[in-house]
């Protein structure tokens, strides 16, 4: 994996959480030369993947990267993630989607899912049917497959821990720890 991160997340943090999503897709997807892009969000994890080639490294990083025109080459994918902040701890429990845990996990799912393009990209399926509605559009179908599917089969023991990690992180943020 090629990661951008423009978050104060440590890289380490996001590469072993994004790498334990890959892992735990089946079929296996190639995750070695994927660029993901990794941004701070509002309230949510969203994200989108992307077939595509190659990728603008000012697009990826524009802090990093301004006005450089180099391009960055990817395995038939780009995904972008938005990772949010934990909220105040103090609303933890009326809040659940602002908890440290609750984020991680659905980080994670949404990785899985993210992965599920990529591997769809990666096996020349089509993608189209824009005019459904997202949730019923087939490519969208086969990613939450993908993202169930191995939710069913039980996390691994270190993909546990790569949420578990991530969600220790969000935590100390939200407590006023890092800067
Ligand atoms: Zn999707």
């Amino acid at each position: 994996m090629k990661l951008y991160n423009n978050t104060a997340i440590p890289d380490d943090l996001l590469e072993f959480i994004i790498k334990e999503a890959a892992k735990a897709i089946k079929p296996r997807v190639r995750h070695g030369n994927v660029v993901v892009k990794v941004n701070r969000a509002g309230e949510r994890c969203s994200g989108f993947a992307e077939r595509c080639d190659y990728v603008a490294k000012s697009w990826l990083s524009p802090r990093r990267y301004k006005g450089d025109h180099r391009r960055v080459k990817t395995d038939k994918g780009l995904i972008v993630l938005r990772v949010p902040k934990a909220g105040d701890p103090i609303l933890w429990d009326s809040h659940l989607w602002r908890e440290p845990l609750h984020i991680a996990s659905k980080f994670f799912d949404l990785c899985l899912h993210e992965w599920g393009h990529i591997l769809d990209f990666q096996k020349g399926e089509r993608f189209g049917d824009y005019n459904r509605r997202w949730a019923n559009r087939p490519h969208e179908r086969r990613a939450e497959c993908y993202m169930e599917e191995a939710r069913e089969r039980g996390l691994s023991q270190s993909a546990q821990t790569s949420i578990l990690d991530l969600a220790v992180h969000l935590e100390s943020e939200a407590k006023g720890e890092l800067k």
